[in-house]
């Protein structure tokens, strides 16, 4: 799986010692990988490349990483471009002297704007010859867009891409690309526009770009031997990029570590800390607690309330830290915190402390004296002052999402922490959970209404459990986390959804065990009461491998009016005129949506069961239908919320949705009906 035995010749010869890495050399690259479906082809052109940048131009091994990942710059940062289409053909239409309408047209014939782009680019008369495009000048040049504000932004906006798009392709001899062939070949002008799109589309996930880059790290630095590097080194090295990658999920932080220390040091010089979150541990649903009881037979665990709210991740430093810790909170994202600054971030990495101006206020009041550096993994969960009791998730909603003034907050937080992953200058995301725990309920001081340690019980019986999971329910929780208690396999494991973790929801019980997150790719007109409105959505799972969203439903129940007047002032700005290319879904027919939308909301769904229809594409390619005609969907899908800490590629994947039909079948084959606890 790891051999470097390249069968890939260097794509781009010209370019020279020292000189920045060209744009087209980048893109060279990412055709050839979009020739291919092989994961070892594609992994070793991306090898190749990573080596080729570190052996001749390093400093720009950072933005090349981060064009390939889709990305300007780490979550935390809040850096987005949020360009829509509209903006994208605009730019087309000015850089290249055609009409919108004729752009629009284009799009409407060829539904992919990368290669509108192309076809633009290449009927251009060119009067000069523009500048090559390198890959740093593209990370400014997008950072540049990303970052506009104020007056006349979108108008910027669209100068800027004008001014990458008039220098792309400027080294291909004939500026002639034929968009029938090849899909649109090396084109910069097409990658420069996937990227502002936010998919390029390549079949090239973040984890093989991981592996890749290990790989390249060892092959250079075994090149300045004149060695060749063994299997097992490869194998190491991987494994060490894996691990700091996901404790230190910073780019930033980790290449130019890498490249100044060697990949085989990188431990030493990166580790968890402060001011970089991390992404979270997730965890695996049930629907039974005796399934609870099979996984973790033999081993010990412990039950906690799965609290209904946000989860929010606390990073702290105190100001008389000790000297060993020498990082201190990046400026962007750090807040006065009493003793300490601090940080609070969300699932998904974004910076809460805006939002929570009241937990940064109170924060150093639950902070042992002894407690100098923390990071903790919580839920912030709405909270009834009078009545001493938590309140439903929807009251948490209704608080304002920025710049918040601590006077002006209406609905209070407590703050319930079930986990401890950093502590006094040090990762205790090894230690075990029953360890963790301890350090938890020594280094804070719970305070009514404010902060509070999880409610958990570690009873192992059956009963004890059920009456554990009734309770949950009484105090406003969802259902349960049951979590392994001893031993390595109850470590932490970020950014991973767990067997160590289990969740029990009392509403899915005797369903399929969760509800799912979905992306609303379109829309159907509203009838009667609903014609001002939409009436119904199209909705899809997330394919992380083919980078595609593929239909599991359509939906029309659980809004109410006001709901849907809301989701339809927010839809109506992301129309698009045709499904975008990566959209899996039935083509033609009467089931077309009416209006089709940008990827960018996520809701999270109910459902009764699962069940295959010809009509929808999700885990097609999971193998679900053995004839390869049908998809997964779901029925009587019902609308649960807005899911507004969800990004589109991080709603349920196409995998997951398999595993929940796959289990809901294999229950229903064996012992009827869905069994459940209930
Ligand atoms: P969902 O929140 O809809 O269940 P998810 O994908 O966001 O889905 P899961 O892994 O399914 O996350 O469930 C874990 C979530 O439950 C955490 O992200 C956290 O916000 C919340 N939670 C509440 N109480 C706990 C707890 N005691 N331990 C861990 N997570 C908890």
């Amino acid at each position: 799986q790891t051999t470097l035995t390249s069968k890939v010749k260097d794509p781009y010869p010209d370019w020279k010692p020292g000189e920045p890495v060209p744009y087209a050399a980048l893109c060279k690259t990412f055709s050839l990988i979009e020739m291919t479906t092989k994961r070892l082809i594609i992994m070793e052109h991306c090898s190749l490349f990573l080596r080729q940048v570190l052996r001749l131009t390093p400093g720009d091994l950072l933005s090349t990483v981060l064009l390939m990942i889709n990305k300007l710059a780490p979550d935390y940062a809040g850096i987005e471009l949020g360009i829509g289409e509209s903006l994208i053909m605009k730019a087309i239409g000015e850089t290249t002297g055609r009409s919108l309408a004729v752009i629009k047209q284009d799009q409407k014939e060829i539904g992919d704007l990368g290669l509108v782009a192309v076809k633009s680019r290449s009927t251009q008369p060119t009067m000069f010859k523009p500048k090559a495009l390198t890959i740093q000048g593209v990370h400014k040049g997008l950072m540049a867009i990303a970052t506009v504000t104020g007056n006349g932004a979108q108008g910027r906006k669209v100068d800027g891409i004008k001014k990458l798009l008039a220098a792309a392709d400027a080294n291909s001899t004939t500026g002639k690309v034929d968009i029938t062939k090849d899909k649109g070949g090396p084109s910069e002008a097409k990658y420069l526009v996937r990227f502002l799109e936010g998919k390029l589309r390549l079949g090239l996930a973040e984890r093989t770009i991981l592996v890749s880059l290990a790989q390249a790290m060892v092959a250079h630095e075994a090149s300045k031997t004149n060695t060749v590097p063994s299997t097992s080194e490869i194998e190491k090295a991987e494994a060490i990029l894996k691990t700091v990658y996901s404790e230190l999920p910073s780019y930033d932080v980790i290449i130019p570590a890498m490249v100044e220390h060697g990949i085989m040091n990188l431990r030493d010089h990166c580790k968890l800390r402060p001011g970089v979150p991390l992404k979270p541990m997730l965890a695996k649903p049930t629907k039974a607690i005796t399934e609870v009881l099979d996984r973790f037979e033999g081993q010990t665990f412990t039950c906690e309330y799965k609290y209904d709210g946000e989860r929010a991740q606390i990073h702290y430093v105190a100001k008389d830290a000790e000297d060993g810790l020498s990082q201190s909170l990046p400026s962007a994202v750090a807040k006065e915190a009493g003793h300490g600054v601090a940080s609070i971030f969300s699932r998904n990495s974004e910076d809460l402390s805006r939002k929570y101006p009241d937990i940064l206020a109170k924060l150093a009041t639950w902070v042992k004296e002894d407690t100098k550096s923390f990071v903790l993994d919580c839920e912030s969960v709405a909270w009834d002052v009078t009545e001493k009791k938590v309140l439903p998730f929807q009251q948490l909603m209704t608080r304002k999402k920025k710049d918040v003034k601590v006077e002006d907050v209406k609905v209070k937080v407590c703050v319930f922490a079930f986990d401890l992953l950093y502590l006094n200058g040090e990762a205790v995301v090894e230690k075990s959970l029953r360890e963790r725990r301890d350090l938890l309920h020594k280094s804070f001081t719970p305070v009514e209404g404010e902060f509070a340690f999880a409610t958990s019980m570690d009873g192992q019986e059956l009963d004890e459990i059920q009456t554990f999971l009734d309770e949950s329910v009484k105090a406003s929780c969802e259902g349960l986390m049951v979590k392994m208690l001893d031993g390595a396999e109850s470590g932490y494991e970020p950014s991973k959804r767990s067997r160590n973790w289990l969740k029990i929801k009392k509403d899915y019980l005797s369903g399929i065990g969760d509800s799912l997150d979905l992306v609303v790719l379109g829309a159907y007109h509203g009838k009667g009461k609903r014609t001002s409105v939409y009436g119904a959505f199209l909705l899809a799972c997330y394919n992380p491998i083919a980078d595609t969203y593929e239909t599991v439903c359509n939906i029309g129940t659980g809004f109410s009016e006001a709901v849907l007047e809301e989701l339809h002032t927010e839809l109506a700005a992301t129309v698009i005129d045709r499904p975008k290319p990566f959209y899996a879904h039935s083509a033609g027919g009467q089931h077309q949506p009416d209006v089709w939308f940008e990827p960018r909301f996520v809701w999270e769904v109910k459902t009764a069961d699962l069940t295959l229809s010809p009509r929808y594409k999700a885990g097609m390619k999971e193998g679900v239908d053995p004839a390869g005609e049908k998809g997964i969907s779901l029925r009587f899908p019902r609308f649960i919320k807005v899911r507004e800490d969800k990004k589109p590629d991080e709603a349920t994947t196409s995998r997951q949705v398999a595993e929940m039909y796959r289990k809901q079948e294999s229950v229903t084959n064996s012992k009827g009906p869905a069994a459940d606890d209930d």
